[in-house]
């Protein structure tokens, strides 16, 4: 995905796509009068004068436009040249994705011929596919199939110069795929005409990754935060009227609860520290959730629910994290980054859990490839008569072992410690000594891994003999426990003694004497000792970690938020 913005205007018209040979009905689709009229009734209708520009690249606010008469293209401004990117006759209609979350236009829409069209302003195309069940679908179909297509060919506002072979690079990459914002990227090991880009842009190599946003502004080593900033991801969300829900993490637990919540009339924002997706979305492919036999991707998951949850009207503020809560008064309060405080009714925490994990270098690259955050009767299944390794000293990892040997064909169990006395259950310690097909490993750490699409080969330490020992094993149990994103809400609700929040049940008589808990009633199944703040997910005690736990937890917490809402 490369720009050169050679020559005056480029055609990359979407129309005849450039890589898609089908589907086009589905991206472009005609519809019908009778589905045009329905959408007439929410709109006015609009003359329009060949060359005029109906919205600029960067505008705030963008209506949808049905062609009625004449035509409308959709074009990529880019310095004194330009691309067009899709044409539009009668019947069809203009948006993608950004439609939905208000944010800035990507591309510029254009008159092509003299006609008429029917403009349709955002608020109004939201009511309308969240009644008209038909339409709902035409349109959602088209502008998801259409951001792909950007995506795909890198047609958007931003150009990213960077390397491959710099971490922050791959960082911004990873924010702004994770986002679903498409950019041309042009590296600089690789790519020729670099120096006319630099040059024009007054950069030089020191500063990358740079980020050009709308051939305008120019960011240098920008942190998400100022990439969120500069791409207007939070411009059209109001972060100052009291929502009925704030819901704090977008990861798997959140967006379902998002989802649900929107869908059924409340007033939702979500928080999200980094990207919509949670550590689902850095999982190359989920199998055992329910409906996608043969597994989906954690990014294709989350960007699913994230438009989905936009869909029914919840809003997103990204690479802005939750700091602190105001607990001590209705209604409470999330203060975020920039030092903002967001009112809310009702809280839904659902921050996750991060896992601890060993500085290895190229680690994420064999997440879910080779290396294992549980150890469940599937990950049992992939390494069957073959040898795998546990790292860890704790039940967790000794439970793991225990259950892999029963079809591995050797299990290294790998700690740092010179012994498992102090971290492990005398029993767990008792069946890993007795069990021929586990080996033990103490003062020992993995220093690298090493393979192409899939983990080969694991190097270990020992810290006694100094030893590196290198083994041609392909699969990874990392059992070192996992840390609750539970730090900026302590002193606000119980938390158990790992930091998990603790919720309904779990909440002992002391725990909610200790928390002042103030009503007659008990806590709902998922409130936490702050009446109408509910966890979900990964960061509640006691949750099964697990995507399809996380979504259910998400999805049931707002039947209580109801309840707490009408208290
Ligand atoms: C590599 C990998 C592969 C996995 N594979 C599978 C699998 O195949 N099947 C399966 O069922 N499970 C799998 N899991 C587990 C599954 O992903 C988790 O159980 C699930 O994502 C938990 O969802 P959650 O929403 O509770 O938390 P998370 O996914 O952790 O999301 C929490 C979100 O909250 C945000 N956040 C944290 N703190 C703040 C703050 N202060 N303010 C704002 N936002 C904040 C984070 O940035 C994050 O986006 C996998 C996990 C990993 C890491």
């Amino acid at each position: 995905m490369t720009e050169t913005g050679a020559s005056p205007v480029t055609h990359a018209t979407l129309r005849v796509p450039l890589t898609l040979t089908s589907g086009i009905d589905r991206m472009f689709p005609t519809l019908t009068p009778a589905q045009v009229e329905r959408i007439a009734a929410h709109g006015h209708v609009r003359q329009i004068r060949p060359g005029e520009v109906l919205v600029q690249q960067g505008d705030q606010i963008v209506p949808f436009f049905v062609v009625t008469t004449g035509g409308v293209e959709i074009v990529r401004p880019s310095g004194t040249s330009e691309t067009l990117v899709a044409l539009y006759g009668p019947g069809q209609f203009t948006g993608e994705v950004n439609m939905l979350s208000g944010r800035p236009a990507l591309l510029q829409v254009r008159a092509s011929e003299a006609g008429e069209v029917i403009e349709v302003d955002r608020e109004r195309l939201l009511a309308l596919v969240q009644t008209d069940s038909q339409l709902s679908e035409i349109i959602m179909r088209a502008f998801i199939v259409r951001r792909v297509e950007l995506i795909a060919h890198g047609l958007g506002d931003v150009v990213l110069l960077g390397s491959n072979h710099c971490a922050a690079t791959l960082r911004v990459k990873e924010f702004l795929t994770r986002n679903g914002h498409p950019y041309s990227y042009i590296d600089l090991d690789r790519d020729d005409d670099v120096q006319v880009l630099l040059d024009r842009f007054h950069v030089t190599v020191a500063d990358v990754p740079v980020l050009i946003c709308r051939g305008e502004v120019v960011l240098r080593s920008p942190t998400n935060q100022q990439i969120a900033d500069c791409l207007g991801f939070n411009e059209a969300i109001d972060q100052t009227k009291i929502r009925d829900v704030v819901i704090v993490g977008a990861g798997p637990a959140g967006l379902a609860a998002a989802v649900y919540a929107a869908s059924e009339g409340l007033d939702v924002l979500v928080v999200e520290t980094n990207s919509p997706g949670g550590q689902a979305g850095s999982s190359s492919k989920i199998e055992n959730y329910l409906g996608f036999p043969t597994g989906i991707s954690g990014q294709a998951l989350a960007g699913r629910a994230y438009t989905q949850a936009q869909k029914f009207g919840a809003q997103v503020i990204i690479a802005k994290g939750a700091k602190q809560l105001a607990c001590d008064r209705m209604p409470y309060a999330i203060e975020i980054d920039d030092g903002l405080r967001v009112p809310a009714r009702t809280v839904i925490l659902a921050t996750g859990a991060a896992y601890r994990k060993p500085s290895i270098e190229n680690l994420p690259q064999f997440e879910g490839a080779g290396v294992y955050y549980g150890a469940t009767f599937m990950e049992a299944q992939l390494c069957r008569d073959e040898e795998a390794v546990v790292v860890g000293g704790g039940n967790s990892a000794g439970q793991a072992a225990v259950f892999l040997a029963q079809t591995a064909k050797r299990v290294h169990m790998l700690v740092r410690s010179k012994g498992l006395a102090e971290s492990m259950s005398r029993y767990l310690i008792r069946r890993i000594e007795e069990n021929p097909a586990i080996v033990l490993r103490t003062n020992t750490e993995i220093v690298a891994l090493e393979g192409s699409n899939h983990l080969e080969r694991v190097r270990w330490r020992d810290h006694q003999s100094g030893n590196i020992e290198t083994h041609d094993i392909r699969h990874v149990f990392l059992m070192t426990g996992a840390v609750p994103g539970t730090k900026w809400i302590e002193g606000c609700v119980a938390l158990d003694a790992k930091g998990f929040i603790k919720t309904g049940p779990d909440l002992s008589q002391e725990d909610l004497a200790a928390a002042h808990w103030p009503l007659a009633r008990a806590p709902h199944l998922l409130e936490t000792s702050l009446p109408g703040v509910f966890a979900v997910g990964d960061v509640r005690g006691g949750n099964i970690k697990r995507v399809a736990s996380a979504v259910g937890e998400g999805s049931i917490a707002i039947s209580f938020v109801h309840q707490a809402l009408h208290q």
